[in-house]
């Protein structure tokens, strides 16, 4: 853990790979490489006892050639200008592999949002949103909620663009709650994709994920979804982790009662019934799936040389560091990428756009249904792609088939004098 590697460094390493396989115009891979343009901002904003506090805040616009930029904000105190770079290229490889029409950006403040108020936490929010007003909007760019922020935060977003710009414009940001514009199913998306990947993985390798033993790293959205709706489908939950630590009983639990135990206490650690372990040690247990859901370069190569799992199906954004990658190809480690993985949370991002832009809602039932055929003809497409191209995994695979539809209706696009 704590591996130092630049995930913008990692970001362009993994397009490299899949350049290799593909007959790209060299500096159309540049520009693929390099994020369009990037908003650095400070933002000052006051505190509950009337005194001032200025912190940093990004927005990457990666790439737009295929839609306007999507992709959500964080809070977190390790945002940096090239982790936001990274993740919002992550975004427009992300869009492109499951084929919904959007580039990719990304956006974070760098604070431990646990240092403030609620109060606080509107008042910098509406802040930000007030910066962001001129690059966003319904066809330019649309955030969402990401590490640490959810639909709170995107219900002052909406807000605070729309009260400026004098409109209703729900389609603005994405992740907000039912009643203020948000789609059925979106919370709940992220997860629900990583088990769809879970189980289309363990089909292709002939396996059948009921019964498989399962340990998740983070428990936030993503990881705490993910390991209900893999419990639902007959996989044994046997270990999870927070940023606290572990737990861990080799008979396996019910995720949902931990995630019950988190919410009262803050954290799965004290979890009746399992033993302690640290993050290193979860994601070394020897499983036959690990689900990182943490935060970037949870897995180094060191690391990934002590992995005992068969397959990792990444819910996080860029958990595996490059290095990483390279020893588990060669361990003969199944990883389905992120940008294939976690999809589900853009995907249904794009369903709840699509049902603000026409002012009706569907049924929860008809966003899984449309989420789940989004995710399995997307694995379908990485599988063609593996084979067809003979590369080292799932995940440059994935590029290839990213890069060559972005590259497709950049020069679909034609010439600008
Ligand atoms: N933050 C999520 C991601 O990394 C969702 C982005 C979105 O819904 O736009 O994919």
């Amino acid at each position: 853990m704590g591996d130092q590697t630049n995930p913008f460094e990692s970001l362009r390493e993994q397009i490299d790979d899949a350049a290799a396989h593909l007959d790209a115009d060299e500096g159309v891979l540049t520009r693929l490489k390099n994020p369009e343009r990037v908003l650095e901002t400070n933002l000052t904003f006051e505190l509950d006892d009337g005194s001032l506090e200025t912190v940093r805040a990004y927005r990457s616009q990666f790439n737009g050639d295929r839609g306007p930029y999507k992709g959500g904000i964080r809070y977190h105190p390790g945002v940096t200008r090239d982790e936001v770079k990274a993740l919002s290229g992550w975004m427009a490889y992300k869009c492109a592999v499951v084929d919904i029409p959007y580039g990719g950006g990304k956006g974070g403040i760098a604070i431990d949002p646990s240092d403030y108020s609620e109060s606080e936490l509107e008042r910098l929010t509406r802040s930000f949103a007030a910066e962001l007003r001129p690059l966003i909007g319904e066809d330019r760019d649309i955030p969402a909620p990401d590490v640490n922020t959810g639909q709170r935060e995107m219900n002052w977003i909406k807000d605070t663009y729309e009260t400026l710009e004098n409109t209703t414009a729900p389609g603005v940001i994405t992740g907000k709650a039912l009643d203020s514009g948000g789609s059925e199913g979106r919370v709940e998306a992220t997860g629900r994709s990583v088990a769809l990947s879970a189980r289309e993985a363990f089909d292709w390798l002939d396996r059948d994920i009921a019964g498989a033993t399962v340990a998740v790293q983070g428990y936030g959205n993503a990881g705490s979804v993910a390991a209900a709706l893999i419990d639902d489908l007959g996989g044994d939950v046997v270990a999870v982790s927070d940023s606290s630590g572990g737990v861990h009983n080799p008979d396996g639990f019910d995720p949902r009662a931990v995630k019950a135990h988190k919410n009262e206490t803050g954290s799965v650690v004290g979890y009746d019934g399992a033993a302690s372990v640290t993050n290193d040690e979860l994601l070394t247990l020897d499983v036959d799936l690990l689900v990182p859901a943490a935060l970037e370069n949870a897995v180094d190569e060191t690391l990934a040389r002590d992995v005992s799992a068969d397959v990792i199906v990444e819910a996080a954004n860029g958990p595996l560091t490059p290095d990483a990658d390279d020893v588990l190809a060669e361990r003969d480690v199944t990883v389905v990428p992120d940008i294939l993985a976690n999809a589900g949370g853009v995907t249904v991002s794009y369903f709840e756009w699509v049902q603000n832009r026409q002012r009706f809602g569907w049924t929860e039932e008809r966003v899984n249904e449309e989420l789940e055929r989004v995710i399995v003809d997307a694995f379908d497409r990485l599988v063609e792609s593996h084979e067809a191209n003979d590369v080292k995994n799932l995940r440059t695979a994935a590029y290839v088939v990213a890069i060559s539809r972005i590259v497709n209706a950049y020069d679909q696009a034609g010439n600008w004098p």
